[in-house]
């Protein structure tokens, strides 16, 4: 957590701090070592939201682009209660996801937060497992088709599509597996300027998609590209 409650202000950790959770209203004390980001901790772990993840410089660039109300909010629905990384004035969910998560996680989160709900993921720890294919140029069907390797589901349904123009195909060694349950829109920032939102084939050995510009992405959902721009961690 990057916010904690200290003297009814949400303030970012300080050293040797101790504050309330704004999420679950227990204590918290603040962690401001040299190695990892400072953040709040829990004094009892099982006390918050247990879909959060460690604190990292990613997150909390990405999070604190979106302004101190729009991250890290407590959504409430059914009894239960989550913690968004980013909910925006247009009140969509962006999850932030850096390391590893299960098929069920990823589903589970997904019917918490619904349909307004997307993710944008850190691909700087396997981009290099990702190949531009550049077969598409030739604009012929069958050679896909005679590739040694099982056509995915997305070419053998739609093969128009392989001819949009914007599109870029990846060959994706040692796929992140799990990301094959996802539903909901994704992103992956694996560039200083730009995020790949990926269309088909997500956790697969084939990926198609298209390169947006992080300014139009920041700016669709309502954040501020002049800090994210003097802020991120570049080059990832
Ligand atoms: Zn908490």
């Amino acid at each position: 957590m990057i916010w904690a409650i200290v003297s009814g202000e949400k303030v970012e950790a300080l050293p040797k701090t101790k504050g309330i959770c704004p999420a679950c209203q227990e204590p918290v004390f603040s962690k401001c070592g040299e190695t990892n980001i400072w953040h709040w901790s829990h004094f009892k772990k099982t006390d918050c939201d247990l879909w959060n993840e460690p604190e990292s410089l990613w997150h909390k660039q990405w999070k604190l682009t979106f302004g101190k109300d729009n991250n890290e909010i407590r959504i409430d629905k059914d009894g239960k209660w989550h913690i968004a990384d980013v909910l925006t004035n247009n009140k969509v969910i962006i999850e932030l996801q850096n390391s590893l998560i299960s098929k069920t996680t990823i589903r589970e989160r997904e019917e918490f937060y619904g349909e307004r709900m997307i993710w944008l993921i850190n691909g700087a720890s396997f981009k290099q497992n990702l190949i531009v294919k550049d077969f598409w140029e030739d604009e012929d069907y069958r050679m896909i088709k005679s590739l040694p390797q099982k056509p995915v589901r997305w070419i053998r349904k739609k093969p128009e599509i392989i001819k949009g123009k914007n599109d870029q195909f990846f060959d994706w060694k040692r796929p992140r597996r799990s990301w094959i349950a996802v539903e909901r829109h994704i992103f992956i920032d694996f560039n200083c300027d730009k995020l790949f939102w990926v269309k088909e084939g997500m956790g697969t050995n084939q990926i198609r998609g298209t390169y947006i510009a992080k300014t139009d992405f920041i700016k669709k959902y309502g954040g501020n590209y002049e800090y994210y721009n003097q802020h991120s961690p570049c080059p990832l």
